[in-house]
């Protein structure tokens, strides 16, 4: 199971993973921690991150950026079509109403999905965590923003399914930021002390939200969340590129707007500067060459200046972060720390509008542009079985109140209520009982649609199937357990139908009369947590509050959830009955669909692995002819008679200009096969040139191991002490063996020498090797037979003894007794002079 933490940024992704060492943000194929989100489309391939950022202005048409919000939005989206205009790629409607992206890929006009498009994206992501982790991934958190509705939060779920990811909780990007802060902070406040209360502003390319976490040891519980949703980077580059259109267009008379390179050039420049005028209170230049109708263009701009030009938008810096405070009921006093991230807060303006505020320095102890995905990966550690984290809880919360609304013939019309309101705890589940005698569907909606960032406040709807009446035609007790879940997407989960059965005659009549009264009624049961969350204090004050909600809801009319139902059912006898719901969710894709985008995605990166081989293949070809040429006239100049060199390089040329017309754009097995072609003229030269790299070597070791060996026959046969336990016989063995490879050293030393280098050698290392061996394998088991006594010899003729190892002696054969085996662990010491004949080339 892997660890992973995605931040998937509006201009930038981040990738975190944790490992035995702890979390740690990883980087790309480019050694780059940041990917950017951004996607390109050939003639041939996608490229993703990185590679698609380098062709956002030469493959403009078809390079897709700026496409994260635009998850679970329609093509009619007033904020899809105010952003249409400004983007250099297409947005279409696609036949679910809802906006796609227009291309040109593999020569074809394709229209993709929001979702596929971020499921690309993913794609690359998996791979950057599964390049780092060496191994698959599946198992992660994603982050979204914390003002995300259901349809956006479900349109990136579906992104994850396609990248083939298992999203274990799309998590809000400020809330994984309270995590990162909060789980490594070791002097939180116990559990029955007042809770530290930490701000969060996260400013990042397209929005700016703000929330307040209570934090105490092992838990933290999000109490409020503000946002901007269109207040980011962006808003700031916009700021200068339009007055740099303004400027230019006077200064040059340059429409610059008309044409859309050099108006992505511009954003590009000016995002630069703005970064500049971050660290620069000077004046700066803005100098652009060639920037339109071949015109070189120039200005500048200081910090002072661009402050007074961007005063709207820092002055909607203070709103969100009052909004907070007002919703949590706490006063700026109440705040321990105010904790920023994002690029943008790098704006010292932006910084110092929060600080104001607060009365406080901001504190920028976490990474501003990891700590999104660094939460995410610790989230993933928490979920995950296979890691042990500290025990931390997370309460986030509902940022929208959301109602329910059904047909109710008792009251004959629409019945509402709001089931989760505003700031909620979240992950929640409720449970409300409805009386029925037939399927019914459940609307949900937002409550208030003026203060969601998106134009439909509708959520889903729910039908209840397969509900009966009961057996004497009362109305059923429908339990329907509504829920919001870890991802913050609402959904009626269950639903179970209350079989009532009878068991005597004597029955209380109540309970049939009081559903008569009930009829078509709803009421809130109960309220409770899922599994992780049943720990939270959080729970307990929302069971209370639901008691309430159940009277206020049913009014005096049903009094009996107030005591245990066995009380009253003691003649009554009842069973449940799963119901199956079918839900309409808005702008959800298809089961059907889904799938075929998972297949459409698989085919694409096979697509992208096989376009990557047959570029691979080609480059190999390319940096063949040139380390080939360099070598031929330089390492390899020796190795190579003249006339081959000479139809050799001619050879590499017309390599090198086949790949620049014909062979531009071929399958992957003719350029295998031209290197094939090209290493069979080059292989022989190489080879050559390595066998006489490693033959004087090779002689080398032959020459001292006949030394040594000859150094033992020597002092055997001047009956030297060391040596007198030795078979005479043997050694006449050892003494032919050695006479006979060096006959044969010599020998092939000689013809060596004769021979031309351009020819390939008469003899090869690895027979010199084979020699060498040969002879040790003879002469060694019989000149270190170890003495018959266990007597340490003195002499200086056992310097392995008194020395330690020897050159060449792969380990510390230095004991008493002598090595019983190996090519080098004889005892006379390898540093005699060489033989007269070792003339090595
Ligand atoms: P979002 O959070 O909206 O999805 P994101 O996560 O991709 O977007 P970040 O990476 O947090 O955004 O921030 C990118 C923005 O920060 C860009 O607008 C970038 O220009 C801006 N930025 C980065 N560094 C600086 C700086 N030194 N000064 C000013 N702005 C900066
Ligand atoms: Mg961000």
């Amino acid at each position: 199971m892997s660890v992973v933490g995605i931040d998937l940024g509006f201009q930038s992704c981040y990738v975190a993973v944790a490992r035995a060492g702890g979390i740690e943000t990883v980087a790309n194929e480019y050694s780059d921690r940041s990917t950017p989100s951004c996607i390109a489309f050939g003639p041939k391939n996608r490229s993703i991150g990185a590679a698609a950022k380098s062709q956002v202005i030469s493959n403009a048409k078809n390079t897709v950026q700026g496409f994260k919000r635009f998850h679970g939005r329609a093509f009619s989206d007033p904020f899809v079509q105010a952003e249409k205009d400004n983007l250099a790629y297409e947005l279409v409607q696609l036949p679910t109403g809802s906006a796609g992206i227009k291309v040109m890929y593999m020569e074809e006009e394709r229209n993709f999905t929001i979702e596929q498009v971020t499921g690309m994206l993913l794609t690359k992501l998996k791979e950057t965590a599964e390049n780092a982790l060496k191994k698959p991934v599946v198992d992660c958190v994603v982050s979204v923003p914390c003002f995300y509705t259901d349809a956006e939060r479900r349109s990136v779920m579906d992104a994850t399914q396609i990248a083939g990811l298992n999203c274990l909780r799309l998590i809000n990007e400020t809330t994984s930021v309270a995590l990162a802060y909060g789980i490594y902070k070791q002097d939180l406040p116990a559990l029955e002390e007042k809770p530290r209360n930490v701000v969060f502003v996260d400013m990042g390319h397209s929005s700016y939200q703000v929330s307040v976490c209570a934090f105490n040891k092992g838990k933290l519980k999000v109490l409020a969340t503000a946002f901007d949703t269109t207040l980011g980077g962006r808003k700031f580059d916009e700021m200068l590129v339009n007055y740099f259109c303004e400027e230019f267009g006077k200064k040059y008379k340059l429409d610059i707007k008309s044409k859309i390179r050099p108006l992505l050039r511009l954003f590009q420049e000016c995002e630069k500067l703005k970064k500049l005028m971050s660290a620069n209170a000077s004046d700066l230049p803005m100098n652009i060459e060639c920037f339109m109708n071949d015109i070189d263009v120039s200005g500048t701009m200081n910090r002072g200046k661009f402050l007074e030009m961007c005063d709207g938008l820092l002055a909607r810096v203070e709103p969100p972060l009052r909004s907070v405070l007002e919703q949590a009921k706490l006063k700026k006093e109440d705040i321990y720390a105010v904790e920023i991230v994002g690029g943008t807060t790098r704006i010292p303006a932006v910084k110092e509008r929060i600080s104001k505020f607060f009365g406080k320095e901001v504190s920028t102890t976490l990474n501003a542009d990891e700590a999104v995905a660094r939460g995410c990966a610790l989230q993933c550690a928490i979920l995950s079985p296979a890691f042990k984290v500290r025990e931390f809880s997370i309460t986030d919360l509902v940022p929208y109140p959301i109602s329910l609304r059904w047909n109710s013939p008792a009251e004959e019309g629409l019945s509402n209520c709001e089931v989760f309101p505003k700031n909620h705890a979240a992950p929640f589940s409720k449970v409300l009982s409805f009386f029925r005698r037939e399927p019914f569907t459940l609307e949900a909606y937002y409550t208030s649609p003026k203060e969601l960032p998106y134009p439909d406040p509708a959520i889903a709807q729910f039908l209840v199937q397969k509900v009966m009446p009961q057996t004497d035609g009362s109305s059923s007790k429908v339990k329907v357990k509504v829920r919001v879940n870890i991802h913050g997407i609402f959904s009626v989960s269950s639903a179970s139908l209350v079989e009532v059965h009878k068991s005597d005659e004597n029955e209380e009549p109540m309970e049939t009369d009081q559903h008569a009264k009930e009829e078509e009624k709803m009421q809130v049961d109960q309220e409770e947590q899922q599994k992780n969350e049943e720990q939270q204090q959080a729970q307990a004050d929302s069971k209370a509050e639901s008691e309430e909600m159940e009277t206020s809801q049913a009014g005096s009319k049903d009094k009996k959830m107030d005591q245990p139902p066995q009380a009253k059912k003691a003649k009554v006898k009842t069973s449940t009955v799963d119901l199956p719901i079918e839900n309409q969710l808005l702008w959800q894709i298809g089961k059907d669909m889904l799938n075929l985008f998972i297949e459409n995605e698989g085919k694409m990166i096979m697509q992208d692995k096989l376009e990557k081989e047959r570029n691979d293949a080609k480059n190999a070809v390319e940096e063949y002819v040139y380390d080939m040429r360099d070598k031929l006239c330089g390492l390899y100049e020796k190795f190579v008679s003249e006339d081959d060199r000479n139809s050799f390089t001619l050879k590499l040329e017309d390599t090198e200009n086949w790949l620049y017309e014909d062979g531009e754009d071929q399958p992957k097995q003719v350029y295998i096969d031209k290197l094939t072609e090209l290493q069979s003229l080059g292989q022989p030269i190489q080879a050559r040139f390595q066998e006489s790299e490693e033959r004087p070597k090779a002689f080398e070791d032959l020459g001292k191991q006949i030394q040594q060996y000859m150094k033992v026959i020597h002092a055997f046969k001047a009956k030297d002490e060391q040596y007198d336990h030795l078979d005479a016989a043997d050694m006449v063995k050892v003494e032919k063996s050695v006479s006979e490879a060096m006959e044969w050293m010599n020998n092939k030393l000689n013809l060596q020498n004769k021979r031309s280098l351009t020819l390939d050698p008469v003899i090869k290392t690895k027979d010199i090797q084979a020699k060498t061996k040969e002879l040790t394998g003879i002469c060694n088991p019989i000149v270190t037979k170890p003495k018959p006594k266990a007597e340490i010899p003195k002499e200086e003729q056992n310097p392995a003894e008194q020395n330690g190892p020897v050159e060449g002696q792969g380990d510390a054969n230095t004991g008493s007794q002598p090595a019983e085996q190996g090519t080098n662990t004889t005892a006379p010491t390898a540093t005699e002079k060489k033989l007269p004949e070792m003339d090595i080339d």
